[in-house]
């Protein structure tokens, strides 16, 4: 039968049955652990996109034996998800600070140690679309983890290797002291999946986490409210090159502005437009019968 076809196929599937977790997605969580130890040490977690529950159910046991009573897990996903003992859960979306206000008011003013987002938009099958989807959600991911991580912290979540993977890598290594990307083997080869491990969460000085989405969310109170703050505009390096003394390119200037020579005198463009979108219309001005085409 086909259930057994998969069993033998895929044995994380079968391990997860057999030791009761929901999916064979808790292995990768557990693989990163055993290399990167992202467990010690903490006793507040939170796990962002959650359903339909493996990875809190991971953090959940690994936090009880590091803490027992003072243990707290939130999970947090957009779908319904069943239960999980010793698990706060939140119905809601990363991308809203409803969400992120909700996550902190279950640590007593404190934050969290530990924030994992294993998040995943609904594959389209067109590859740059679901890797830009995918960059998207871990931007969302990186911004509420900002506003709900404690400073030192960790975070780890799920990538996708694609083309435009150094910018990504670049807007974490902003936040935290050290970023890692890793492939835990129970993660199929297959699979351009892969997960960062973000040690010590140290935002730039004057950083503001405000959880604005300035696509989704340019009106509201909040983003006018901060959007004078330096520090949280220029998250980007903006470097201004060239000589900042000299000429103005959005300025006009008078035709006997010194450039070099003495007097103005018009020179032809080095290379004109071999075959310019315009030649036609160029043609037909010189004959005067551009005019006639438009009346026409
Ligand atoms: N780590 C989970 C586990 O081990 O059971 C599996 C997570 S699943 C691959 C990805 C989840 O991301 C889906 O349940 C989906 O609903 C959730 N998700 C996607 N976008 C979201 C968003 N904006 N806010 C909250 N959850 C989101």
């Amino acid at each position: 039968n086909t259930n057994s076809t998969k069993d033998k196929r895929d044995i994380f599937y079968r391990l997860a049955k057999e030791e009761g977790y929901r999916a064979r997605s808790a292995y990768k969580l557990i693989h990163i652990d055993e290399k990167f130890k992202i467990f010690n040490g903490v006793s507040k977690a939170v796990d962002l996109c959650a359903a339909p529950g493996s990875w809190s159910q991971v953090l959940a046991k690994k936090l009880r034996e590091n803490c027992q009573e003072m243990a707290k897990t939130v999970s947090v996903d957009i779908q319904a998800m069943a239960p999980i003992p010793g698990t706060i859960q939140i119905q809601g979306d990363i991308t809203n600070l409803s969400t992120a206000k909700e996550i902190i008011s279950h640590f007593e003013g404190d934050k969290a140690d530990l924030v994992v987002c294993d998040g995943a938009p609904d594959v389209t099958g067109l590859h740059d679309l679901d890797e830009y989807i995918q960059a998207q959600l871990l931007l969302s991911a990186l911004n509420i983890t900002t506003y709900i991580l404690k400073l030192g912290g960790t975070f780890v979540a799920k990538i996708f290797r694609g083309r435009d993977i150094s910018l990504l890598y670049s807007q974490l290594k902003i936040f935290f002291q050290q970023v890692i990307v890793t492939k835990p083997r129970s993660s199929r080869n297959s699979s351009i999946e892969a997960f960062v491990v973000c040690k010590v969460f140290q935002p730039p000085e004057g950083y503001e986490p405000i959880m604005y989405n300035l696509l989704l969310d340019n009106t509201s109170k909040s983003y006018f409210e901060n959007i004078n703050n330096p520090v949280n505009q220029i998250i980007v390096p903006f470097i201004a090159c060239g000589d900042l003394s000299g000429f103005d390119a959005d300025r006009n200037y008078p035709l006997n502005t010194p450039t070099g020579s003495s007097s103005y005198k018009y020179s032809e463009p080095t290379q004109k437009p071999i075959a310019p979108p315009y030649q036609k219309a160029c043609e037909l001005k010189k004959t005067c019968e551009l005019a006639k085409q438009e009346n026409e």
